[in-house]
């Protein structure tokens, strides 16, 4: 089993909405913001490689969106999925399986873009298993006011179509595991109606795919929450049931959205779970 970060590419959030109520004087010492409140946030998406299976997590936002899009997000740096994936190399066709943790469109994006002559959609993995789950699935079909600006019909509708779409069963433990990935898979609500958590076994360790349950090292204190997220508490909750199991059982947590820190390990603190050691995904996945 082999695995390899795979940059999707880089973006801007402002500051405020990724922090919810914390002030800025706190949340700026660990993602200092620019002249215009934005923070640097990165796409790193993570391929496994294993029994001839090549499993996708998450896809970053794509390139078929508006300039104008584009321009909310202040894209900077020059790594994309399709180049990352060659360097590691791999070609989209190649990817057997994209598990996708929640269908924002900063997740999944990737997975939908323009066809040739530009008239409609398709898959940018044409031989893929796309993964989603039910009542995900279900909630970012018909999406509540607040999410309706994350869950993009363009991203969503050609999923289905290209007859690709594979729902994860559940099997009512705390951790689901299947068997057809090869890893466990984590469901929480806080952020949105049951986002999945990749557990993978990988030699020794145990690497946990963080996606939005802790968006960067800056959210490991439990009331930094995203503004994002439609059942806050929930996510507060959820992340200190996380993070203490995290620090008992030495988990290593790849962050997808952290840009200038790849891997962690928390340990526990006086004053709660906080981090421990942070690692090149180079160290780890040796
Ligand atoms: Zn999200």
């Amino acid at each position: 089993m082999h695995l390899y970060p795979i940059k999707a590419g880089n973006f801007k959030l402002d500051g405020g909405a990724m922090f919810g109520v914390v002030p800025k004087v706190l949340w700026n010492k660990t993602n200092p913001a620019d002249q215009n409140n934005l923070i640097d946030i990165a796409a790193r998406c993570l391929l496994i490689e294993r029994d001839n299976k090549l499993i996708l997590i998450d896809a970053g936002m794509g390139n078929k969106q508006s300039e104008k899009f584009f321009s909310y997000y202040s894209l900077w740096g020059d790594e994309d999925l399709n180049k990352s994936l060659n360097t590691a190399g791999f070609h989209s066709d190649d990817i057997t399986d994209v598990f996708i943790t929640h269908l924002h469109f900063d997740h999944c994006g990737g997975v939908v873009t323009w066809n040739s002559d530009k008239t409609g959609y398709e898959l940018a993995f044409k031989n893929a298993r796309i993964w989603s789950n039910q009542n995900h699935w279900d909630w970012a079909t018909n999406p509540n006011p607040r999410e309706k600006a994350s869950f993009l019909k363009e991203n969503i509708l050609p999923i289905e179509d290209s007859g690709q779409l594979h729902l994860i069963s559940r099997d009512g433990n705390d951790l689901s595991s299947s068997e057809e990935l090869g890893f466990d898979i984590l469901f929480v609500d806080g952020h949105t109606e049951k986002q999945m958590i990749p557990h993978i076994r990988y030699k020794d360790k145990t690497i946990v795919f963080m996606a939005d349950l802790l968006p960067t090292v800056g959210h490991i204190p439990l009331p930094y929450v995203m503004g994002y997220d439609t059942r806050p508490l929930l996510t507060l909750t959820e992340k200190e049931k996380f993070l203490n199991k995290a620090a008992d059982e030495g988990y290593y947590l790849f962050l997808e959205h952290d840009a200038h820190n790849e891997i962690i390990t928390v340990k526990h603190t006086e004053k709660g779970v906080r981090l421990d050691q942070t690692f090149s995904c180079a160290e780890i996945f040796n």
